[in-house]
């Protein structure tokens, strides 16, 4: 189980927590889809806690804790995202998956043909994750209490800085294996430290990436761009650049902080840390100085 250090009455209980800034705020938005293992009871999957975990942001939210004594809001999901996937538009299900007629509209994108759309089909390369099909009512209640809350905690936090403050930037934080997967379009390649993702060029104005990678790069790490990611739903839904809306993805390789076998935190944990920790108080300087 995770721990539930959100602030009581801004977070929803086995759903997400949410921190806000301690002393002054400022318009950054720090959120964490993936890290949740709080595995929901009707999950009913048929694969191992350990498959499970290999598609868990694990630590992801405790990486970006200092986020709130640097002015900004922090929110992490509690649920998993093999059960629901908040960085998926809820159009982009896989109506193989779904016993009975879906009565919304549906968008498939190129990650669900790979078994990962908003509900993932695989976890592993020919590893289902349920031994049946899921009912609309199923789907429909994981969408309602999970994906929607999420996204409107994080557009409500955006909304709140882009009032106070004429502009918001958003940083969407998750981890990636060191070497992508079968499931992956860079099968077998090592990937950088960090990736960030614009989705081209399309959901920040470039200062805001470009700042983002030289501050990570000066502090020796090797920074991708947009590939093997290039960024998904929670930069896609929620920027606007021409109207001050700025969000970026962030993708930390796991081999930096963690034993990809056991899931637990390597050596490299507090030196990661302690890094991110400066990455953000640099980060908060680039953000007020964009403040109006
Ligand atoms: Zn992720």
């Amino acid at each position: 189980m995770s721990p539930h250090p959100g602030d009581p009455d801004r977070s929803v209980p086995g759903v997400l927590w949410r921190r806000d800034p301690r002393g002054a705020p400022i318009p950054l938005v720090v959120d964490s889809p993936h890290n949740g293992t709080d595995w929901p009871d009707d999950f009913d999957h048929i694969v191992t806690e350990a498959e499970l975990m290999t598609s868990v942001d694990r630590f992801v939210d405790e990486l970006f804790a200092h986020a709130p004594a640097v002015g900004a809001t922090l929110i992490a999901a509690q649920f998993p995202r093999a059960y629901i996937d908040a960085n998926r538009a809820e159009d982009d299900l896989d109506l193989a998956l779904i016993e009975g007629d879906w009565p919304l509209p549906v968008n498939p994108g190129e990650k669900t043909e790979f078994g990962m759309g908003v509900v993932r089909r695989y976890i592993l390369k020919g590893r289902p994750i349920y031994g049946r099909r899921l009912t609309v009512d199923e789907v429909m209640r994981r969408l309602e209490t999970y994906h929607r809350p999420y996204h409107a905690a994080v557009s409500e936090a955006i909304g709140d800085a882009h009032q106070r403050f004429g502009v918001a930037f958003h940083l969407d934080c998750h981890s990636m294996k060191p070497v992508g997967n079968a499931m992956n379009v860079d099968a077998g390649a090592p990937r950088p430290d960090v990736v960030l993702s614009d989705r081209e060029g399309v959901t920040c104005d470039r200062a805001f990436i470009e700042t983002a990678a030289s501050l990570l790069g000066d502090r020796g790490y090797r920074v991708g761009i947009n590939h093997p990611y290039k960024g998904a739903e929670l930069v896609a839904r929620h920027s606007d650049p021409a109207a001050g809306r700025h969000s970026l993805q962030i993708e930390l390789n796991r081999a930096l902080y963690m034993d990809v076998e056991t899931f637990e935190k390597s050596a490299g944990f507090d030196t990661l840390k302690a890094d991110l920790d400066g990455f953000l108080e640099d980060l908060a300087d680039f953000v007020m100085d964009r403040a109006v």
